[in-house]
């Protein structure tokens, strides 16, 4: 029942990555389901992600809802656990989330740090990201 909840409760967000899962989809991408999670591979909003966004430059994967958007299929193996934290920010925030992010990012701003890198969003999933990584993965990140 609470799992339920929490797809409704991020559902208007979703429903904007279903639409561009649709774009990817009728341009060429691929779509896939893994963890309860529909993933996006491909097509016109991949261009879109290589392109980048101000702050960040660009990303490999990108989290709307229930939805994770991705340059390729292995770009999005390699960020799951990432996308997976934004994944769980949308299931307790909802639509919230696309004003919190951003003005997460505002605060990082000013406070004299990067809006994408020092975003605590960010910081959340990078840490996560970290946390599950093997060590012989973690000696070689440094
Ligand atoms: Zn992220």
């Amino acid at each position: 029942m609470l799992r339920a909840l929490r797809y409704v409760w991020a559902s208007p967000v979703t429903l904007l990555g279903v639409l561009i899962a649709l774009v990817s989809r009728g341009s060429g991408g691929t779509l896939q389901r893994a963890e309860g999670v529909l993933e996006v591979a491909g097509g016109w909003p991949a261009r879109v992600l290589r392109r980048g966004f101000p702050f960040s430059g660009a990303v490999a994967a990108l989290t709307l809802g229930h939805v994770v958007v991705g340059e390729s299929l292995n770009a999005l193996a390699h960020t799951r656990t990432h996308e997976r934290v934004h994944v769980r920010q949308f299931e307790r925030w909802g639509v919230l989330l696309l004003v919190l992010y951003p003005l997460a990012g505002l605060v990082a701003w000013i406070r004299g740090g990067n809006p994408y890198h020092d975003n605590p969003f960010e910081r959340e999933a990078r840490t996560t990201e970290l946390a599950a990584r093997s060590p012989a993965e973690h000696s070689r990140m440094v």
